[in-house]
């Protein structure tokens, strides 16, 4: 007879490679730090802050989703740029989520500032990101790129 311990009873989980490891994580995995892939939201932050970040990215999932479209409209590589009359819609009462100038001319910086901005709303960052200016240093292309395919796929 096997004596019951008490606590949660581990069961196995099926965990996609692609997924955060994270529990419950809605996000790709694309980052390691040496414990695990996981999310650019989880990778950084501290174990105990894990469920909280969790739940506030499924609360999210509108934004989530809002990312993912656009970067969808982004590849279509319209000229008619569909991704910015979207997200001008989609802000049209938040003026400062808009894309700048310089966002409409490179679509990265914007992504970048949705990503920061889907970090900052669950608690893995605790600045709120303005709009990058030439002065600062901006996302490299291929980490941008590599993290929006996280949310699209
Ligand atoms: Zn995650």
């Amino acid at each position: 007879m096997t004596k019951y311990r008490g606590g949660a009873v581990e069961q196995p989980v099926e965990q996609d490679p692609a997924k955060c490891s994270a529990y419950g994580c809605p996000l790709r995995a694309s980052v390691n730090q040496g414990g695990g892939w996981q999310c650019f939201c989880h990778a950084w932050a501290t174990p105990d802050k894990w469920q909280a970040i969790t739940r506030e990215l499924r609360e999210h999932d509108w934004l989530i989703g809002l990312i993912g479209d656009l970067q969808r409209l982004y590849n279509e590589g319209s000229k008619d740029q569909p991704w910015l009359t979207m997200a001008r819609e989609f802000w049209a009462e938040y003026p400062d989520l808009k894309p700048t100038a310089r966002e409409v001319a490179n679509w990265n910086l914007y992504l970048w500032r949705m990503r920061a901005e889907l970090e900052h709303r669950v608690g893995a960052r605790s600045k709120k990101p303005e709009p990058l200016e030439p002065a600062q240093p901006h996302p490299k292309r291929g980490n941008a790129t590599h993290a929006a395919q996280e949310i699209t796929a």
